[in-house]
């Protein structure tokens, strides 16, 4: 028979599902059956809800204590379950009413002196609770904010397992935590902070527009990392459902930054060269942890000194880049998370890496070409926007150009441009110029042939590959919505095919 049952939420990625959590308790030898595929973690943490369940004050019964978790076919990973359990073992040993703790979703791990202890996860698993019809969460005090994210949930903050029982017998009732308006999200680097760089500051522009993936050469110090930085302030502002998956996100991965609950931008993520695949994809042991690629969904992936990151982990990322996620298998079970990030590479031209440019290089022209080699293949394939960046000079510093534009107005350039382009696409359901298969870009948006002779007379000196020739054509639209023309005219394939070109002929 069963004598007390509550809820909880378990993950596979982002993806959670609800558990039911059932006690049994019957004469015989004292001791716990847990049941249903837990993981070890959920396996120990029978011996931490005893312990914060005896330094509660309550007793801890006797008997042969049966626990089901249920679906049996889902894994249970990570700690999360603590607190339902420990709700329906008190509520079968008949501490708090045996119905309590039925109608609530809890999540959260205990300390073993029945603290309440902040879990990864929380906003994902809130949403798959209101998906399943719950209407009242209780979490750990310090997630309250990000569950509270969610419409239509009550949050009931617990800070100690005292608390929930307090809640469950009716002694003192949690407060539901009411959120405050969400602050407004942090500053992002300025576009009008990069003096110089016309060419650096178009490709930036026009791979925000287009969401195509962009490669930045030059020497150190020309400000590739400076213009990378920039690139996520020109994207519009996440909307509701993609800043929710973001955050979702980045939460599970444990990065949520304190005080900023809901990531409205899109995310900007820089991994080390020295990285392995599992920070730059995801993994790790037990519970599945998306890497760099899925923290950058719906923001900028950028690889500082690629040619230095293995050419296998570079390799791995091109799958999962066109199909926009990544599903991380280990013995504990599978995860799919979203990764539709906009991929930014940045090399120097040479392993010297001389700041003062081509003149002071020692790198032998077979160093150079090895180096730059480095690179190529599947992932190189993808990009389409490739631009070399020449040394800020003092003379080009001192001559006092016109101030650079600030982000704001180059965004807002960009907004244009994406709506044009959405507005085109939108009945085949793509968004972006960079989306547009090849077949469908040649079928439905070819460039019109007079405008397309300089590129097609590159394909005849064989600088230009057949795939090169649909990359330059997909610039080709970008350069036009942001130009407000209909369609490309010869001077926007002239420009794609410079931003295509440059380094084919390094
Ligand atoms: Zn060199």
């Amino acid at each position: 028979m069963t004598l007390a049952r509550t809820w909880s939420v378990g993950l596979a990625g982002v993806a959670g599902a609800v558990v039911e959590v059932e006690v049994d308790m019957s004469a015989g030898v004292p001791g716990v059956v847990l049941v249903g595929l837990p993981d070890a973690v959920v396996r120990q943490s029978v011996d931490r809800v005893r312990a914060a369940v005896v330094n509660t004050g309550a007793s801890w019964p006797m008997r042969r204590i049966t626990i089901g978790l249920s679906p049996a076919s889902m894994p249970k990973q990570g700690s999360g379950f603590d607190l339902a359990l420990a709700a329906a073992v008190l509520a079968a040993a008949g501490t708090v009413p045996a119905d309590a703790a039925d109608g609530l979703v809890l999540l959260g791990e205990l300390g073993l002196d029945g603290s309440v202890r902040a879990v990864r996860g929380v906003l994902p698993a809130v949403l798959a609770a209101a998906q399943a019809g719950h209407d009242t969460v209780v979490v750990p005090a310090g997630n309250a904010e990000e569950a509270a994210l969610v419409a239509g949930v009550a949050v009931l903050p617990a800070a100690t397992l005292g608390d929930l029982v307090d809640h469950l017998s009716g002694r003192a009732r949690l407060a539901p935590y009411v959120r405050g308006p969400l602050p407004s999200p942090a500053p992002v680097p300025d576009l009008g902070d990069v003096v110089g760089q016309a060419a650096g500051r178009r490709a930036v522009e026009v791979a925000a527009a287009g969401g195509h993936h962009l490669f930045l050469t030059g020497p150190p110090g020309a400000g590739k990392t400076m213009l990378a930085e920039r690139l996520p302030g020109l994207l519009p502002v996440l909307d509701e459902h993609a800043a929710l998956e973001v955050t979702a996100i980045h939460s599970v991965a444990g990065t949520l930054p304190p005080g900023a609950p809901l990531l409205s931008r899109p995310p900007f993520e820089s991994p080390h060269h020295s990285a392995t695949m599992a920070a730059l994809v995801g993994g790790g042991s037990g519970v599945i942890r998306p890497g760099a690629l899925c923290r950058a969904h719906h923001g900028v992936l950028f690889l500082d000194e690629a040619p230095e990151f293995p050419r296998a982990t570079l390799d791995t990322l091109r799958q999962p880049l066109e199909r926009g996620e990544v599903t991380i298998a280990r013995a504990s079970g599978a995860a799919t998370f979203p990764c539709r990030a906009q991929l930014v590479l940045a090399a120097n031209p040479c392993p010297c890496a001389s700041a003062a440019g081509d003149a002071a290089c020692t790198c032998s022209p077979l160093e150079r070409r090895r180096y730059q080699a480095r690179l190529s293949g599947p992932l190189l394939d993808r990009i389409d926007l490739r631009v070399d960046l020449p040394a800020v000079t003092r003379a080009a510093w001192l001559a006092g150009q016109d101030p650079p534009e600030a982000s704001a107005v180059v965004a807002a350039r960009v907004a244009d441009a994406r709506q044009a382009a959405a507005a085109r696409l939108g009945g085949a359901g793509l968004a972006l110029n960079s989306q547009v298969p090849g077949r469908l870009l040649r079928e439905r948006w070819p460039v019109p042939r007079p405008a397309l002779a300089l590129a097609e007379r590159a394909l005849e000196r064989g600088l230009l590959s057949v795939r090169g020739l649909d990359r330059v054509q997909r610039v080709a639209w970008t350069l036009a919505d942001l130009g407000g023309r209909a369609v490309p005219d010869g001077e926007d394939v002239a420009e794609a095919l410079g931003m295509r070109l440059q380094r084919v002929a390094a």
